[in-house]
């Protein structure tokens, strides 16, 4: 009997062994994890720059309903610019029958006003600016694409400057081939001159070298975050998983890493995770945005929500109508997180990294409680341990921390 009995013992005892040795990786890196002690929201809006001039109207309407709230640091929430530095020239494109390529540069004086609506909202700590790229598509696999479809070629010669987002979504993504699918890798060399040539640009725009990068369609590679820390990019902006390529069907593929926040990239940057959508124009609420940051917040996480240009241009009601449900989304946070704190990615970032006491939780008993949660979401985890009976020393440890 008692054989029998050590013997059950020895086979739970393996059983959870075998499961925490197999999950081992996920569980270390929630526990590495940051844990915020505060609810902290940031908007990401990506697309901003070289494109439709009615951009720079948009932002200062944005910047006005921002610098209407403040945290309890007097802080107002940023909405970070996902920059984009350059787009076609499609009347000199034109001029060329779409034979030849041209773009103009967020640097022209045709982007002046635009630029200083940007470095206004930077001065006033309601706009930070992100790198997302020169194009937001590689122009060599827009022109390959242009050959075989016609909605490519008309864009590239359209009157007047055409938004990226009605290119076809695989064209979207800068650092791969999508000319073809599923996509092919850059040349190495050509990747690497981009990469230096609108580090360069953004820094020639803005009098400022850029330290944070998100990129386009979240597609990007290892070999393009070495390159970006060759130019002192430090903070990645990151969906939880890193794409390389888009698939058979178009969609983002060759998923080769998962992240969490603050985890390091080989070449030493900080990753954070942009995993909450706030699209106005999507039909997303602030209700819903505000049951997003409660959730990110009861897991020690930062809610980094993206919110896209195309919300805030285009046609005047619906425009309007995103930022109507932009400011009762920040009442409703201001309301419910009367803790809330608003800053930039990069001091997020900043924050993480240096373990600011301020922000993140250095005491052994909450972290415990806030991996326990974490630990719980990781897929197939849960249903494991309650199978294998290591939830049970799981729920001891849970109500000796509570
Ligand atoms: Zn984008």
């Amino acid at each position: 009997m008692q054989t029998w009995l050590g013997g059950i013992c020895i086979a739970w005892l393996l059983a959870q062994t075998v499961l925490l040795f197999a999950y081992r990786h996920a569980l270390t890196a929630r526990w590495r994890e940051p844990v915020l002690r505060f609810p902290v929201v940031i908007f990401e809006s990506d697309d901003w720059g070289a494109g439709p001039l009615d951009q720079a109207i948009a932002l200062k309407n944005l910047h006005e309903i921002l610098a209407r709230f403040k945290d309890e640091m007097g802080r107002a929430p940023v909405a970070t610019l996902g920059v984009i530095l350059a787009t076609a020239d499609t009347r000199r494109i034109r001029d060329t029958g779409g034979a030849e390529y041209f773009s103009a540069n967020l640097s022209e004086p045709l982007y002046t006003p635009l630029r200083e609506v940007m470095e206004e909202g930077v001065r006033q700590g309601v706009f930070a600016l992100h790198l997302h790229g020169m194009e937001h598509y590689w122009p060599q696999t827009l022109m390959r694409a242009a050959v075989k479809d016609a909605s490519v070629r008309d864009w590239l010669q359209s009157d007047g400057i055409p938004g990226t987002e009605s290119l076809p979504s695989p064209l979207q993504s800068r650092w791969t081939d999508a000319s073809v699918l599923p996509s092919r890798a850059l040349e190495s060399e050509a990747l690497r001159a981009a990469v230096t040539e609108e580090a360069s640009l953004f820094g020639a725009c803005f009098n400022l070298r850029p330290r944070v990068a998100v990129a386009t369609t979240f597609v990007w590679t290892e070999e393009v975050e070495a390159a970006w820390a060759n130019e002192g990019i430090d903070v990645i902006i990151t969906p939880g998983v890193r794409y390389t390529c888009r698939d058979a069907t178009g969609k983002p593929g060759g998923e080769d890493k998962r992240m969490v926040n603050g985890e390091l990239s080989k070449s030493g940057q900080i990753y954070l995770v942009r995993d909450v959508y706030f699209e106005p124009m999507l039909g997303h609420t602030p209700e819903r945005l505000v049951s997003e940051t409660k959730e990110r917040a009861r897991l020690g996480r930062p809610c980094l929500v993206e919110m896209h240009r195309f919300n805030f241009i285009g046609v005047a009601e619906k425009r309007d109508a995103s930022l109507r449900v932009l400011e009762a989304a920040l009442e409703q946070l201001r309301r419910t997180f009367p803790e809330i704190r608003f800053m930039t990615s990069l001091e997020l970032a900043d924050a993480m990294r240096t373990k600011m006491p301020a922000l993140v939780e250095t005491k052994p008993t909450p972290r415990i409680r806030v991996w326990l949660r974490r630990i719980e979401q990781i897929r197939g985890f849960a249903k494991l341990a309650r199978i294998s009976g290591l939830a049970i020393p799981l729920w001891i440890i849970g109500k000796a921390v509570a």
